[in-house]
């Protein structure tokens, strides 16, 4: 009898330990990826028929860089790459075959370069870390490149643009900057009006960057945080400019989708205007 109970014991004890060892197993990590859904999580197989079909590609380019004391290091990229997505989802119910390379985020930060956080990288190495990629693409055979920023630091933009320039007529490929392209776009959906109270400026981790991280990465904002700091309209002392605490998570969204969708309906009339 004590022998039968005590392997009834041992019985219940690994059905426990094995219970306990699959759950866990099925738990997942959030996703937080800027991977999902780009080339780098495709076979090398995936990525020669996505360039066999012609797919265009967007190039999401952005820094790490310091965003107040409310937030960390990666709004720029997150946003960048999380807008590139829905631009694909758009392309794709316009009928534009479309693949997101590897989100890049070795950028240049002048602007708030003097915060821990901020990497930054010479203007010629951005540009031929750049062209070395987008020479890769086109070995693989694909022909038109998007690059899409959202960093807003001067220097960064103008040597995105040049090296852009030059790519174009060095290598010749089609690499263009999403919000550079040179089209007319009927009826764009217009930007979500200002809320009430709104600071100006607002242009680095203040209100509008605030919301926009919130609508799709909520879990990395400090919300309770941001609400206590006060507008500031320089980067110093704490790293934002703007109004943190007046963040807004609907307009934070409506921003992103209507950036979005302005990038795709000039990719789409930017491609016809080609094959005119
Ligand atoms: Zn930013």
């Amino acid at each position: 009898m004590k022998a039968k109970s005590l392997s009834v014991f041992f019985l219940l004890f690994c059905m426990v330990l094995i219970t306990s060892c699959t759950s866990k197993a099925q738990e997942k990590p959030p996703d937080k990826s800027i991977f999902k859904d780009t080339m780098v999580e495709m076979t090398w197989e995936e990525v020669k028929k996505e360039a066999e079909k012609g797919s265009v590609v967007l190039f999401p380019i952005a820094v790490v860089e310091e965003h107040g004391p409310h937030m960390d290091l990666s709004p720029d990229i997150y946003e960048t790459y999380h807008g590139c997505k829905l631009m694909k989802q758009s392309l794709e119910k316009k009928g534009i075959s479309t693949v997101i390379a590897p989100p890049y985020y070795w950028g240049i930060n002048q602007s708030t370069g003097q915060f821990p956080g901020s990497f930054t990288v010479k203007p010629e190495t951005f540009k031929a870390v750049l062209s070395d990629s987008i020479e890769c693409l086109k070995r693989w055979g694909f022909t038109k490149v998007f690059c899409s920023n959202l960093h807003g630091d001067p220097v960064h933009r103008a040597t995105l643009d040049s090296a852009i320039n030059e790519i174009r007529t060095n290598l010749g490929i089609d690499v263009y900057n999403v919000d550079a392209l040179n089209v007319k776009v009927q009826n764009p959906p217009a930007f979500p009006s200002s809320w009430p109270g709104k600071y100006n400026p607002d242009y680095h981790a203040g209100a509008d960057e605030t919301s926009m991280m919130l609508s799709c990465y909520p879990d990395k904002v400090n919300t309770e945080l941001a609400k206590k700091l006060k507008p500031q309209s320089a980067f110093e002392p704490l790293g934002y400019v703007g109004d943190p605490a007046n963040f807004s998570k609907g307009k934070g969204g409506e921003i992103l989708n209507v950036l979005s969708e302005r990038g795709a309906l000039a990719i789409e009339a930017f491609l016809k205007q080609q094959k005119k």
